[in-house]
């Protein structure tokens, strides 16, 4: 009996909406986008869901999300992982970090970091982007850290980035990206003082864990991308190749948001639009991957 193995089977894909609002019109287009590049290599997709922000997230945006997914037909691979069932994984990860010196508690406010940035600073990133670190705020290398004790968990800790190092990868969506570690982005938050994990560290641990291969995602990520980077070598874990897709723009340019309530998908539906009339606006930016 010959066996033929196929190269692409072991590609897996995900998609990861936050609870946080309605499912729009840029949602399903990404979402369209990695459910057709899974589809193209033969591959799975699995869904996970991004419920870490308490505040923000809500059950019924959860239930919400997934009956639009079903809606505009995206299977998904059960079961639906989801971020706030997984603290011990980034409690572990957070621990191999603390274990390697690469992260430092930080007491300092949002306040702190509002104010050092009135300092002209030269960085172009875009005003969503997490805010520069200013690397005279860094502990002294060696510095001894508190323990991952309770008391340690309530703590914000900063990972350390390698200065002056290029961080690079070659997106499948957006073309070759490049960012210098210390100038284009700093010290950057890998957990928060409520005892959870930011969403980078959450990400890439969990990217690792579920054995993503191709991350598909939103262009507003590209820059989180680099700080993924480091942290999935410094868990030592398979880097997935990224995918990352132009956002879609309202009337004004502005990128949707979950407030655009007219562009949900559920007002979409309830105005008797289908899911194939919404698919179809996407066809000609779904290009699948290409092959090697
Ligand atoms: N949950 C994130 C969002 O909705 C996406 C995270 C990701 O794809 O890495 O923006």
């Amino acid at each position: 009996m010959s066996s033929v193995v196929n190269p692409s089977a072991s590609y897996a894909g995900r998609l990861a909406p936050s609870p946080t609002g309605h499912l729009h019109l840029g949602h399903a287009r990404t979402f369209w986008i990695a459910a057709e590049r899974a589809r193209t290599a033969g591959g799975r997709l699995l869904l996970r869901i991004d419920d870490l922000d308490t505040a923000r997230c809500r059950p019924d945006y959860t239930a919400a999300a997934l009956e639009d997914l079903a809606w505009l037909g995206l299977v998904t691979e059960p079961p639906v992982h989801f971020q706030s069932a997984r603290l011990t994984h980034y409690r572990a990860a957070l621990a191999r970090l603390h274990a390697a010196h690469l992260v430092y508690p930080c007491h300092r406010s949002r306040r702190d970091l509002a104010g050092a940035l009135s300092a002209p600073h030269e960085g172009n990133a875009p005003a969503d982007d997490e805010p520069l670190y200013p690397p005279e705020w860094r502990p002294a290398p060696g510095t001894p850290l508190p323990a991952l004790d309770d008391a340690g968990l309530a703590l914000n800790w900063r990972c350390r980035v390698p200065d002056g190092e290029t961080i690079a990868f070659n997106d499948a969506l957006a073309g070759p990206q490049s960012a210098v570690a210390g100038r284009d982005f700093g010290d950057f938050l890998v957990w928060r003082k409520d005892g959870m994990p930011s969403y980078q560290l959450a990400c890439a641990v969990d990217d690792a864990a579920l054995g993503i291969t191709e991350v598909v995602r939103g262009a507003d990520l590209i820059r989180s991308t680099f700080r993924q980077l480091l942290l999935l070598r410094t868990l030592s874990a398979t880097v997935p190749s990224y995918a990352h897709a132009p956002l879609m723009l309202d009337e004004h340019g502005n990128r949707l948001a979950k407030r655009h309530d007219s562009l949900a998908l559920r007002t979409l539906r309830a105005a008797g639009v289908t899911p194939a009339a919404v698919l179809a606006r996407f066809a000609p930016t779904g290009s699948p991957p290409t092959k090697p």
